[in-house]
């Protein structure tokens, strides 16, 4: 799970099947679960993907989803001054983005 982007369990049964042939998805899915329980993994909801993973220790960063090629990649600029995006006199405490569009790769 190196490959700096969320990974969607059928991309992890692909990585995984490269070192051990025999790997079933529904292997992949018990341990992805277990791993995110026990605090290794995160579950990444992007609208409209299904749910991904990635390594829990990640710092802050966010996702690009691919419409193309359906995959989902980090990218960790933030935008300048989010805070003045908010309310007057509201208070922000985190913040989360998804950009859309097309990968190097399928532009
Ligand atoms: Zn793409
Ligand atoms: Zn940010």
């Amino acid at each position: 799970m190196s490959v700096g982007r969320p990974l969607t369990p059928d991309e992890i049964l692909d990585h995984g099947q490269r070192i051990v042939p025999s790997l079933g998805l529904a292997t992949v899915y018990r341990n992805v679960k277990i791993l995110a329980r026990e605090g290794w993994l995160c579950e990444v909801e992007l609208p409209g993907g299904g749910l991904r993973y990635e390594l829990a220790d990640r710092p802050h960063h966010h996702h690009f989803l691919c419409g193309s090629c359906d995959q989902a990649f980090d990218f960790d600029r933030c935008p300048d001054e989010i805070e003045g995006l908010a309310p007057e006199g509201f208070e922000v405490d985190r913040h989360e983005m998804t950009l859309f569009g097309r990968c190097a790769a399928c532009a």
